[in-house]
This record gives C-alpha cells, structure tokens and sequence, in this order.
C-alpha cells in the first residue's frame, strides 16, 4: 500500500494558517522507502526536472541515514523543503514511477520532505561561506530561479548578488502559497542556507528602476541572471472588474501572506474581505485564494469553466479543498459582477458551459450554453485567471527581446539578445512550476559559467 502523508483534520485547520501536512514519521518514511524496487534505469529521475537521484536517497532512507539522504537530494536541488511541499510530483516523478502502473507509486514528493526537514529538526551550524572568485555576478530575483542559480553559481565559487524588489526574498514562496502548505520558515531557512554559501541577498532593489542592467555591468558584474517570474495578473475583462472588493490573485495573496493582513492592526496592511466570496479560476493560485477566504472566516464558491477533470490545480489540493468546505461551481463562466449603489460587489452573472473539442492544450475547450445565464450573490471576487511575466525590467532595457506574451527570449543556453544577461524562470515561461524554475536557474548557472570562462580566455 502507497503510504499518505498525516494531516491535520480539516475542522482545525480552517481555523487557522498552521501546515495542513504533517509529514512522515521514522517508521512510515522507512516503510514507504522500502517499497521502492531500487530500478536500474529509473524512470522516476527522467520525470524530475532537475535529476534528483530519487532511488539513491530513498535507499539512504531505507537504511535510516536521513541526513545523508538530504545530502543525496541537495546534490542536484537546493530547495529540498519547498520541493517536498508543492512539487507536483503526481505529473513529473510519480507519475513516472513503475510501480505507477499498478496504481501504487512511491510517495517520492514526502519522502523528499521527511530527508529535508532534518535540517529543521537538527539545525547544524551554518556552513561558512565558500571562496569566492573575484568575478562579480549579479542575480534579478530571489524566487526559485533565482535562489537556485545564485547558490550554484556561488557553490561555483563566484561572488554572486542576489537582488530582490520585495522586502523579503523568496519569490511567489513566500508572497503567493500561503503559510499553511509552505510555512515562511522554511524559505527563511532555505535562504539562510543560500546566504551561507556566500549570496549577498539586497532587498528593496528594484532592477529597472533602483538600478538598470546597464549600471549592473558599470559596477563590475560579469554577468546578470534575470529571473523576475510571472506577477502580472491577468483578468477577465468583463464588466464590473472595477468594483471595490474586487481583487486579483496576486494583490489578495501578497495581503495576506506577506504583509499580514489577517493580523491587522498588528500588521499595517488591511484587508477588506466580505463573508460570501467567489473565487473565479481553478489552479493552484485559485485554489490558494479560496483556502485563504475561508481561513479568513468566509463561505467560498470557486468558480471554474471547465469540469474538474481538466483542473491545472494540484490533486491533494484540490482534495484539501473540498474536505475543508469549498463549493465549486464547475463548468461556469462569469460573465459580469454586479455592483450596488455605494460601488461594492453584490452578485455574480455566469453562463453555464459545457465542454467541446480538446483546444492548444489538450483540453476540452468549454462553450457557453444558450440560454443559461444566472447570477448569484456574493460580495468579494476574487480573480485567478492566470498571471503573465513582469513587464518592468524588459521595458526599462534597451534591446532586451521579449516575445509575444512579455516573455523574455533566450537561447539554449538561456541568454537573452543582451550578451552577458541570462534569464530563466516563469519570466522566459510565462507562469510554470517551481521545479521547472529551479531547472532553468541550475541550467542557467552552467550556461553563465561557460560564458565566463569563454570571455576570460
Ligand atoms: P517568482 O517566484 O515569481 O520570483 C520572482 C521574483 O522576482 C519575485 O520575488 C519578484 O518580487 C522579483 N522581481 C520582479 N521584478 C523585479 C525587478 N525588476 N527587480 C528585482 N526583483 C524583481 N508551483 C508549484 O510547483 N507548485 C505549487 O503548488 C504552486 N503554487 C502556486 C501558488 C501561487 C499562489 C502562485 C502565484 C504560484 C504557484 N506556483 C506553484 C508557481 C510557482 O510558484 C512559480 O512557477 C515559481 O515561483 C516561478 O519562479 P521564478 O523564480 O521564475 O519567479
Ligand atoms: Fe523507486 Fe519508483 Fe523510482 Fe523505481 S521508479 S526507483 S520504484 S521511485
């Protein structure tokens, strides 16, 4: 039997932002890894973005030598905590697992994170900081491409900075999941772990404007990874979107995750949140917008066009959803929010939607269905229709490429039009994974330290 990781009961949990998994024990972690058939050619490590040696840190799990099964783990990922908590490895390296086939795969994603929450519970001194190169290199962005290019480059032993225009690094980590499915104490760790390998972290830096990639290369920095991800949030464009208590994904999350806003007054951010809410989207984002209302002490509708099936959310989501009491309208369209007189939400107009030929991504387009428009009340929208990448820096420099949807064009190698800037992330990809991100900063890194090592020869 597949072994599943313990939670806590959803009666608790929405009550408050505490870790919703809880993690493996000794003895389930063991058990789950003895499952494992060791394969020789392991499809397991195809499916991984990054090549984690997945049959290699499962035996050191096996054999009850978890620190070294971490070690395992950090030889080809950096974020080993936050890749245990929101890989989707039910489309990558489970997915692939042989013993997938009998329905059974090896629950790779919390293993990972019972070998990476040692270093929670075993914090060990931090490592001091690498020697470093003289050569100077600069990193945009501190969400999972950037941190995972930065580390590697300084494990490379460059001098390496890391700028971020948030007051705290971490990315969508820490502006966008919510607390209860990745708590901020791990990214801090991860940080912490990146800054001991010798990362100068600069907050408040916005690239663009505090500073442009031009002024990078006057001070002194050989090269430049850009990694500024997908924060620019897409709506619908139906009337009614300028509404008060209308909010997009973006500006809800980083409320409430960054600034605190649940904890106003303590925290200077406020949140105007009503008690009837709808959450129009289905993926991940969606899905965190609607757990973070009912945390917040309101009845939540996701709102989604197409069935459950074609749902780009993460399945244990999804399932954590439901148990804790989202309703979902599936196959709805809205169509128009209703305002009342003082300019506040009031209700919802959709149209019902059935589902017809697969469109570009495989999925069954959905068309309305004649004659089946409906509203129902609601006083907050919240909308999480996808986000496109951050338009600032492309913008503020001159001959940087981009292409049709704002994203920045790369090479095989992951350099732009501008010799010496790199970039990597949701930024050349529109809105992806964290693992697909850490792959370009790992690729990304080798790529910068080719160049280099090119330039000075
Ligand atoms: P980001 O994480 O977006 O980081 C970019 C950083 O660059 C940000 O910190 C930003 O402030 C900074 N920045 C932007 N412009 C500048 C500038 N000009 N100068 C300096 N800094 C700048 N993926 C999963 O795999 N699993 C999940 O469960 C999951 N859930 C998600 C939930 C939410 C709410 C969201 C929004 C996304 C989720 N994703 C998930 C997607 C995943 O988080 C992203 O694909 C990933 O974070 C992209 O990494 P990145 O490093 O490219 O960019
Ligand atoms: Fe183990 Fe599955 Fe990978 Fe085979 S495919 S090594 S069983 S995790």
């Amino acid at each position: 039997m597949r072994a599943k990781i313990p939670q806590r009961a959803a009666s608790e949990r929405i009550k408050n932002f505490l870790e919703v998994a809880l993690g493996f024990s000794k003895e389930q972690a063991e058990k789950e890894a003895a499952r494992c058939l060791q394969c020789k050619n392991p499809p397991c490590v195809k499916g991984c973005p990054v090549g984690i040696d997945i049959p290699g840190f499962i035996k050191l799990i096996k054999e009850g030598k978890r620190r070294e099964a971490l070690e395992k783990i950090k030889e080809k990922n950096n974020l080993a905590a936050v890749c245990g908590r929101v890989c989707p490895q039910e489309d990558q390296c489970e997915v692939a697992c042989i013993l997938n086939k009998k329905g059974i795969p090896i629950n790779i994603g919390a293993l990972e994170r019972y070998a990476a929450d040692y270093e929670l519970e075993h914090r060990t001194p931090q490592a001091a900081a690498r020697a470093r190169k003289s050569t100077k290199v600069a990193v945009v962005g501190s969400g999972p491409a950037g941190l995972t290019c930065a580390a590697d480059l300084a494990k490379m032993g460059y001098s390496v900075t890391l700028f971020e225009s948030l007051h705290i690094p971490g990315g969508v980590l820490v502006y966008g999941i919510p607390e209860f499915r990745l708590p901020k104490q791990i990214v801090s760790n991860e940080v912490q772990y990146i800054k001991s390998l010798g990362v100068e972290v600069k907050t408040n830096s916005l690239i663009g404007v505090t500073l442009t990639i031009e002024d990078l290369f006057k001070d002194g920095y050989k090269a430049v990874f850009v990694a500024t991800g997908a924060g620019l949030p897409g709506f619908l464009g139906i009337p009614g979107e300028s509404l008060n208590r209308v909010y997009s994904a973006n500006e809800f999350l980083t409320r409430v995750n960054l600034m605190k806003a649940y904890k106003f007054p303590e925290y200077a951010t406020p949140i105007n949140i009503g008690k009837d809410v709808a959450v129009i989207g289905g993926g991940n984002v969606a899905l965190d917008c609607a757990r973070v209302s009912l945390r917040l002490g309101s009845k939540v509708t996701l709102v989604y066009r197409r069935s459950e099936k074609e749902m780009p959310g993460r399945f244990e989501e999804i399932e954590h959803a439901k148990e804790e009491g989202v309703i979902f309208k599936f196959l709805t369209q809205p169509v128009k929010i209703l305002g009342d007189e003082k300019g506040f939400v009031k209700g919802l107009g959709c149209i019902k939607m059935e589902l017809g030929e697969p469109d570009d991504s495989g999925r069954r387009r959905p068309v309305p269905v004649k004659d089946s428009n409906f509203f129902f009340d609601v006083d907050t929208v919240i909308v999480a229709v996808g986000q496109s990448p951050n338009p600032l820096l492309p913008k503020a420099t001159a001959n940087l490429k981009t292409g049709k949807k704002g994203t920045i064009e790369v090479d095989e190698n992951f350099m732009t039009s501008i010799p010496g800037v790199f970039a990597g992330g949701d930024i050349i990809t529109g809105a992806d994974t964290v693992i697909s991100a850490m792959g370009a900063g790992k690729k990304a890194a080798t790529s910068i330290q080719n160049y280099l090592g090119d330039v000075s020869t």
